[in-house]
């Protein structure tokens, strides 16, 4: 036995949340976004178990893609940021990939190549994102240029990325996917993430790319009545490896950032922000022992934590402790900490081991 802190990785929940997304685009195809190592939860294992669900992968860059072909995946890989030079392209023509033309740069650099054999193409258009992509004035002319392009097969997809999907309030959607819409271009389309899958019916079009619902959190900025019941697919746990009574007034912790203000009993736990756990959670930031809630307590060290267990029912050395996962989602955790589910997930460092498991008890395997 190792250290017992580790990210559980549950492939049942990742099987279900496909399944709710796919109910919600039922006539869309789907591309599983897996980037940054499938949001920390590990690209290999959550690549062979998408394979056979959906109709793509996409990763951000080709180093990405490459780890995913010499593990043995042979889905279809999007590249979402194209090629960073033009020698890439020869590299993605072998690999196989779907190469994302982002500007007009791109698109010259794959005329002038010479490719082993032609590859598919996604045209990104910026409809207001204003991060990638080739404005909308000149989509026309770059998809004319893509078609005629040898080294591009026929079937190319237009695709835009929403800013604010996941705030409903705001009017951003409506006005990118007005621009979208008013692009002259015949091709298949794409514009919806996950806050689109689950609340712009109208984003869906031919192909969606959800990254985050997939493992099992949602994105919307408040939880409606109607949001899709996903499940985490990440547990991230540990135990208690010490508990300890202080009195009123003693202090807790790096900077003595908690003061006791009764008498208190503390539950140290083996998980700090070297392990994934973020460092800026604040004083009362809910943490599961035992599966009650208790208030974090004090600073977050890079390998402990230290949690006010006064109110629970007794706490012994060696009980469990869940940081984020079923009954926590880890965007409250976000929250708590000044930012959001997606970076606690894609911080998630490669000490912490992730221990994969396809039912709720059994575990299948363990990598670093
Ligand atoms: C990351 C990404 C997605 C997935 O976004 P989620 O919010 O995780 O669903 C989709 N499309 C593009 C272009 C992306 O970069």
């Amino acid at each position: 036995m190792g250290r017992p802190s580790q990210a559980i990785i549950d492939l049942a929940a990742l099987r279900h949340n496909v399944n709710v997304a796919k109910q919600l685009a039922p006539r869309s195809r789907m591309v599983a976004v897996v980037k940054a190592n499938a949001y920390g939860h590990g690209a290999v294992t959550i690549g062979q178990a998408l394979q056979p669900l959906v109709d793509a992968l996409a990763v951000s860059c080709i180093e990405e893609a490459s780890e995913l072909r010499y593990a043995g995946i042979t889905a279809p890989i999007l590249l979402l940021q194209g090629v960073g030079e033009p020698t890439d392209l020869i590299t993605a023509a072998e690999l196989g990939l779907w190469v994302t033309v982002a500007s007009e740069q791109q698109l010259g650099w794959l005329e002038k190549a010479r490719l082993p054999t032609a590859v598919r193409c996604w045209l990104k258009v910026n409809t207001g994102m204003n991060r990638l992509g080739v404005s909308a004035d000149s989509a026309y002319l770059c998809l004319q240029r893509l078609l005629n392009c040898r080294n591009v097969v026929a079937d190319v997809v237009t695709y835009t990325h929403l800013a604010a999907a996941e705030d409903l309030q705001s009017k951003q959607t409506e006005r990118q996917l007005a621009a979208f819409d008013a692009l002259n271009c015949s091709t298949q389309r794409s514009a919806a993430n996950s806050a689109a899958l689950i609340a712009w019916p109208a984003a869906h079009y031919d192909w969606v790319r959800p990254g985050y619902m997939l493992y099992g959190n949602s994105p919307m900025s408040e939880d409606r009545p109607s949001s899709p019941q996903l499940q985490p697919v990440m547990t991230l746990s540990s135990s208690v490896i010490a508990v300890r009574n202080v009195e009123t007034g003693e202090s807790v912790g790096y900077g003595s950032a908690w003061i006791a203000k009764r008498p208190s009993q503390i539950a140290t736990v083996t998980i700090g922000y070297g392990d994934g756990y973020p460092r800026h959670a604040v004083n009362g930031t809910p943490v599961l022992v035992n599966g009650q809630r208790a208030a974090l307590a004090g600073r977050v060290s890079m390998d402990m934590i230290m949690v006010d267990v006064t109110d629970l029912n007794p706490v012994r050395t060696g009980d469990e402790v869940m940081l984020w996962g079923p009954g926590l989602p880890v965007a409250e955790v976000a929250r708590n900490a000044g930012t959001v589910g997606y970076e606690l997930m894609a911080r998630m460092p490669a000490r912490t081991p992730r221990v994969v498991r396809d039912t709720h008890n059994k575990a299948l395997k363990s990598s670093a």
